[in-house]
């Protein structure tokens, strides 16, 4: 076996750990367009070793970046909310809204702001068996 085949060959594996499924948010994964995530980084020691290499898509794999898991896991819900938070000064433009209007909606931003701090992240990989 050559060691282009033995990289297919473990790039299969990786991609069949979680039947295909990205191992953070569990989207079917697309065949062509995946990438090769390091659980735990490699700046943190992380392996080449395939026990730390997981399937993940590219949103995924983009915005762990160099985060280990349990960071990616608190950095994700709260990076949303900041962006939710994030709009309501844009009500002020709403010149055709009432003050107090304007005032009741950017309370429902921050409550679902706070709801989004609040949740805790389970990934894929954590709510499913691995099939090797
Ligand atoms: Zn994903």
């Amino acid at each position: 076996m050559t060691s282009r085949n033995r990289n297919r060959t473990e790039q299969r594996r990786i991609f069949l750990k979680y039947g295909g499924h990205c191992a953070y948010c569990g989207c079917q994964l697309d065949p062509f367009d995946w990438h090769i995530d390091h659980v735990l980084p490699r700046k943190c020691g992380g392996s080449h070793d395939s026990k730390n290499l997981v399937a993940a898509c590219v949103p995924c794999n983009t915005r762990k970046g160099d985060m280990t898991m349990d960071e990616f896991r608190r950095w994700f819900p709260v990076h949303i909310a900041q962006r939710i938070r994030d709009i309501a000064p844009r009500l002020q433009m709403a010149w055709w809204m009432t003050e107090e209007d304007k005032l009741g909606i950017e309370a429902q931003i921050f409550n679902i702001a706070r709801q989004l701090d609040e949740q805790r992240v389970v990934f894929y990989m954590e709510r499913v068996m691995k099939t090797d």
